[in-house]
């Protein structure tokens, strides 16, 4: 396993840091949350990632940047949902990422709370991710029968040859 994983943000960060850059961080924002995740997805068929740079130039586009800002809403949860699925990972956050885009459109502390949830959903997915890649390093294959088997075992636990 050697994709990039995303990395790991303090969901208050995307909150505090907008209003000491003026809004930029927000932007910058969606831009990395895109970025890590079509880095992640490049090779896996199926997924298709919004290109990081059209998101953000759509934002700066009179009229269409308040139907974009709203689709956003949806599509940045959405986006874990995908993965997760992509993955074979359970949902957790995944069936609610609809109810994270309307709790976005609630004015001023729904949007807060939409970014936290939605941060925290993509930290979940890295972070098992990352539970996934330790797990598998701790395996090797038993030169016997070729089932994984831990690192340290002395002996196969499926046809208990000595390993
Ligand atoms: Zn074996």
């Amino acid at each position: 396993m050697s994709q990039p994983i995303g990395k790991i943000r303090s969901p208050a960060a995307p909150i505090f840091l907008p209003i000491l850059t003026l809004g930029i961080y927000s932007l910058v924002w969606v831009f990395k949350l895109l970025r890590e995740a079509r880095d992640y997805a490049d090779n896996r068929n199926g997924i298709q990632i919004t290109s990081p740079g059209l998101a953000v130039f759509l934002f700066f586009v009179p009229g269409i940047n308040i139907i974009w800002a709203i689709m956003m809403l949806f599509k940045l949860p959405g986006l874990v949902t995908k993965m997760r699925k992509a993955d074979g990972i359970a949902p957790h956050l995944a069936g609610s990422a609809g109810a994270i885009g309307w709790i976005g459109l609630i004015p001023v502390l729904g949007s807060l709370l939409w970014v936290i949830l939605t941060q925290s959903a993509m930290n979940d997915f890295w972070r098992s991710l990352e539970r996934g890649n330790a797990i598998q390093s701790d395996m090797k294959t038993c030169p016997h029968c070729a089932e994984q088997i831990k690192k340290e075992a002395r002996k196969c636990r499926y046809c208990h040859e000595p390993v």
